[in-house]
């Protein structure tokens, strides 16, 4: 499996902003906010559950479209 094939992207309620920022030595209470108007979306270790949770759900994508299987959940 190659490097760079996930991206987990996240997007600013408030400008719609998806550059965040924090604290260069974070820790997981460390503050997480928008680049561009400051908003603090959550703490640094949140952040990292939550990027853990859309890794897995683009695996499971990628994994069901290598299988050729239709998601279930992504239809509009
Ligand atoms: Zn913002």
């Amino acid at each position: 499996m190659s490097e760079d094939q996930l991206t987990v992207t996240f997007e600013c309620k408030e400008c719609g902003g998806t550059i965040l920022t924090t604290d260069d030595d974070a820790t997981d209470e460390s503050i997480v906010k928008c680049k561009s108007c400051g908003f603090e979306f959550c703490t640094y270790g949140e952040l990292k559950a939550k990027s853990v949770e859309l890794a897995k759900a683009e695996i499971d994508k990628l994994t069901k479209s290598a299988l050729g299987i239709k998601p279930t959940w992504g239809k509009k």
